[in-house]
C-alpha cells in the first residue's frame, strides 16, 4: 500500500480512511499478513469501526466475503475457521468483568492461533507485546483515522 518510509521509520503507519471501503482494504491487507500466533489489537471509541474492521479481517482471511461476523459485544467472543484452517478468535472486552473472567473466557490459550481484540485496555498484564495495534479515531461523517503500531517486520507492507 505505498510508501511511506518516515513513518515506518518512527514505528507507527497513518492513514486516512475516508469510506467505509478503505477500512476494508487496509484489514484485507493485514488479513493477507496475518499468520498463526498473532494478535491484533483494535483501540479506538465506540463507532470507530473496530468490529467493520475485524469483520472485513476475517472475510478477506477466510477468503468468503459473506461470512457473518456478528459484533461479540455480549459473546464477549467468536470464533471462526479451525478443523484444518487456522483459527481466529473474535473478543469484544468492552463488558468483560475483569482478569479472571478474561481466563475463563480462554484469551491465554487463544494466543496461541489469531487474535483479534476490541477494548483491549481491558487486557491489563495480559496484553501481549508483539501485537498489531491498530487505533482508529473517527474523522467527520464517514472519515477515519487509524495508526498502526507494531509489527516491524511487516509493518513496512501496511504503510
Ligand atoms: P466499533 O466496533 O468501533 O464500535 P463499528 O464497526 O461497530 O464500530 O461501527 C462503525 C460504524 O461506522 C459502522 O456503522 C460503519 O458502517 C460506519 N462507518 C462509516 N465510515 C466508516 C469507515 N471509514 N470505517 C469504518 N466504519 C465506518
Ligand atoms: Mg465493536
Amino acid at each position: 500500500m505505498g510508501g511511506h518510509f518516515p513513518e515506518t521509520l518512527s514505528g507507527s503507519v497513518v492513514h486516512d480512511l475516508p469510506d467505509e471501503a478503505s477500512t476494508g482494504r487496509l484489514a484485507a491487507a493485514v488479513a493477507r499478513l496475518a499468520r498463526v500466533g498473532d494478535a491484533i489489537l483494535l483501540e479506538g471509541p465506540l463507532g470507530a469501526g473496530k468490529t467493520t474492521f475485524a469483520r472485513a479481517f476475517l472475510r478477506a482471511f477466510f477468503g468468503d466475503p459473506l461470512l457473518e461476523v456478528p459484533s461479540p459485544t455480549f459473546t464477549l467472543v467468536q470464533t471462526y475457521g479451525g478443523l484444518g484452517q487456522a483459527r481466529v478468535y473474535h473478543f469484544d472486552l468492552w463488558r468483560i468483568e475483569g482478569p479472571t473472567a478474561l481466563v475463563e473466557l480462554g484469551f491465554e490459550e487463544a494466543l496461541g492461533d489469531i487474535v483479534l481484540v476490541e477494548w483491549p485496555d481491558r487486557l491489563g498484564e495480559l496484553r501481549p507485546e508483539r501485537a498489531l495495534t491498530v487505533s482508529l479515531s473517527l474523522a467527520e461523517g464517514d472519515r477515519r483515522r487509524v495508526m498502526l503500531e507494531g509489527w516491524p517486520d511487516r509493518l513496512e507492507e501496511l504503510a
